[in-house]
């Protein structure tokens, strides 16, 4: 489903990303662990094209997205075209303020129908569409009663859910997560973490950024640890997180138990 070979990114030509390749199975779930400034943010954000490697290439379900020989060829409504593959979650959960629960899950969805041919004379059949679908979404989130809240109105746990929502409204083909409950309460973490465990259940296929260690264990599929831009260990999540092989491993999870 997803292949990332050799990606490198520098800033300022300080190396941020060296060689990172991994592979991920549809239906998997993959978590990235590591310390701060280790480099996930930015390959997460590399693989939604919010950054382009240096060098390396990204493959979805056999198409090459990104190969960083001719990157200097693509065009911004390909890069747009592409980021679809990918639904993205952030940490801080970038609502529109001025929006519904339900107006935000609506919205990219809206943006994306009224650029394909045929829209206007489906307009009014294919909202209604969206608007079920983005009703449907919320419910299986548990925010039936909180529609039509504002993102003000709603607690962190809440907000990241509906943002949970909105990457799904766009049916992605992967699901990626950047420390989804960094931001929340340790009583709110919970329930995000359980919504996600509900897509794992489904086989939704997902990268998740992570500092909750028995959460990675639990739910992922394929541990990646990092350290200082590099893939120091990866492999089953169970083995990486209570197996480690590499000292750098052991040393990082050590100051999570
Ligand atoms: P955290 O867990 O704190 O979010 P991380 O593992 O996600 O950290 P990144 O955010 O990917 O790490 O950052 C990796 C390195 O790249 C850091 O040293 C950071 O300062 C640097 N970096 C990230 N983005 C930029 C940028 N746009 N310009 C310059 N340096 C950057």
């Amino acid at each position: 489903m997803l292949e990332v070979q050799n990606i490198e990114k520098s800033f300022d030509r300080t190396p941020v990303l060296k060689d990172i390749s991994f592979s991920l199975e549809k239906g998997q779930a993959l978590a990235i662990i590591g310390s701060s400034g280790s480099g996930k943010t930015t390959l997460l954000r590399c693989l939604n094209f919010l950054e382009r490697p240096d060098k390396g290439k990204i493959i979805v379900q056999g198409e090459t997205l990104f190969d960083a020989q001719d990157a200097s060829s693509i065009k911004e409504k390909d890069i747009r075209m592409k980021r679809l593959h990918f639904g993205m979650v952030f940490q801080a959960f970038h609502l529109f303020p001025q929006y519904t629960a339900l107006q935000n899950v609506m919205l990219a969805r809206q943006l994306l129908e009224k650029g394909k041919p045929g829209f206007k004379e489906n307009k009014k059949k294919i909202y209604e569409e969206i608007e079920t679908e983005a009703k449907e979404l919320l419910d299986k989130m548990g925010l039936s009663d909180r529609m039509e809240h504002y993102p003000h109105q709603l607690s962190g746990g809440q907000q990241q859910r509906v943002a949970i929502a909105r990457a799904l409204a766009l049916k992605p083909d992967i699901l990626c997560f950047d420390e989804p409950t960094s931001a929340l309460d340790p009583e709110l973490t919970g329930e995000v973490l359980k919504v996600i465990r509900s897509l794992a259940d489904q086989n939704m296929t997902m990268v998740i950024v992570t500092h909750e260690m028995a959460f990675a264990r639990d739910v992922a599929d394929q541990v990646i640890f990092m350290d200082s831009g590099v893939i120091v260990e990866q492999g089953d999540a169970r083995q990486v997180i209570e197996n480690p092989q590499e000292e750098r491993t052991r040393q990082f999870l050590s100051r999570f138990s």
